[in-house]
């Protein structure tokens, strides 16, 4: 069957609920994805920061095999060994004390939001308690990751939703406290936001909000399911400021590709919220997807990750400057690391579609902010060949 018969065959088979690119990805080698029809394309989208190892890696691969060859799942009504030994490296590389896994990153918001109600409802018995998240932000798509998602255009139609929610404005401290209350019992963003437009939250609001918590007994929430594993240049973006939140939720990268979701909390937010019987999951953390997660934590630190996000996140930033220098249409460029986002005057679906022509992929945030977010394996060369593309798409316009 050929590729136009495949995508004809999808709209007649699948929910009509993305507007996809008119190619089928088949294979992935390195930095590289390949359509049906054999056409090449450098990734600077990795599955939305997911696939930060590259594609094909053997030893990711090998991992996974092996997993599979002995137990795929059994539950969480028994303990397994990937899913104890993933918990202990999380612990280390996070600085968080406790870890529960779901299977994706809507799911670890959930149980964030669980947690943080159950802490402030075993102080006052009371169950009005409310949850700050920020406008423009991005949480998932389910019913509580979606209240706290501060974009009316994907919440309107599904209204009610979860109560007590209210949103304030990101790096504006003053907005946080107009909206704070004796009911507030979390504070909840993105480290850096993503889907939003890359924003990242800047030193002092974040420290700001930390004091605020601590004086008030709100817990601190940080969304790190885009920007965390590596992707700003350390493991998890908070830590580059040492803001430590109370509970934080990682997702994306964390299974490079096997879906896995994780929120963790310090000990002392555990010992005072979810208990026995509170929350559960099926999936959650089972032997195949807790594999995932060790070994994406082993070649993090085998093949030196973070120094590569380092030295190839300074080249994009240098990239991208240069791309605001020359074209008008290109506005602004904002980002940490290997999360980057540029900004332009006008809405980029037409740019990303003749970038995807030439065989490169990107993906927005929002209407106007093309987003980079490449495996973290990325060479100077791929940032060279993107950005010639990118160059040839504009000189078009
Ligand atoms: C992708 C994303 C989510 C949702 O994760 P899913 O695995 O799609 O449910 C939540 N928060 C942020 C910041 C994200 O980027």
């Amino acid at each position: 069957m050929d590729m136009k018969q495949y995508i004809e065959d999808a709209e007649q088979a699948l929910l009509h609920t993305y507007n996809r690119y008119q190619i089928v990805l088949d294979k992935g080698e390195d930095v590289y994805l390949y359509d049906l029809e054999g056409k090449k394309y450098l990734d600077f989208c990795a599955g939305i920061a997911v696939f930060a190892l590259g594609y094909h890696n053997d030893k990711y691969n090998d991992a996974l095999k092996a997993q599979i060859d002995k137990v795929i799942h059994t539950s969480n009504y028994y303990y397994n060994v990937p899913a104890i030994e993933a918990a202990k490296k999380l612990k280390k590389v996070s600085g968080m004390d406790r870890v529960f896994f779901t299977n994706s990153g809507a799911e670890a918001v959930e149980g964030a939001i669980k947690a943080a109600r159950k802490y402030a409802y075993l102080k006052d018995g009371c169950t009005d308690h409310e949850i700050i998240a920020m406008e423009h932000s991005f949480h998932g798509r389910t019913m509580g990751a979606l209240s706290v998602t501060g974009n009316p255009k994907y919440r309107e139609a599904f209204e009610p939703m979860i109560g007590n929610i209210r949103f304030a404005k990101l790096n504006d401290f003053d907005s946080v406290l107009e909206n704070v209350t004796d009911k507030t019992c979390a504070i909840l963003f993105e480290t850096v936001q993503g889907e939003g437009g890359i924003y990242p939250a800047d030193e002092s609001f974040m420290r700001q909000v930390k004091a605020l918590c601590e004086e008030k007994d709100i817990l601190l929430i940080l969304d790190e399911i885009q920007c965390g594993m590596g992707r700003t240049g350390y493991m998890f973006a908070w830590q580059k400021y040492g803001v430590k939140p109370d509970i934080m939720v990682a997702a994306k990268a964390l299974g490079c590709g096997v879906p896995v979701g994780a929120f963790l909390m310090t000990e002392k937010t555990a010992q005072h919220s979810l208990t026995s019987g509170d929350h559960g999951t099926t999936y959650g953390g089972n032997p195949l997807a807790a594999a995932a997660i060790n070994i994406v934590l082993d070649l993090f630190e085998e093949n030196h990750i973070i120094d590569n996000v380092k030295e190839m996140g300074v080249y994009l930033e240098k990239t991208l400057d240069k791309l605001v220098a020359e074209y008008d249409c290109v506005v602004a460029r904002r980002g940490a690391g290997l999360m980057q986002g540029l900004a332009f005057n006008r809405p980029v679906g037409e740019i990303i579609n003749k970038a995807l022509d030439k065989g490169l992929l990107l993906v927005s945030a929002g209407t106007d902010v093309i987003r980079f977010v490449p495996p973290l394996i990325i060479r100077k060369d791929n940032i060279d060949d993107m950005a010639a593309i990118l160059r040839a798409c504009l000189a078009e316009f």
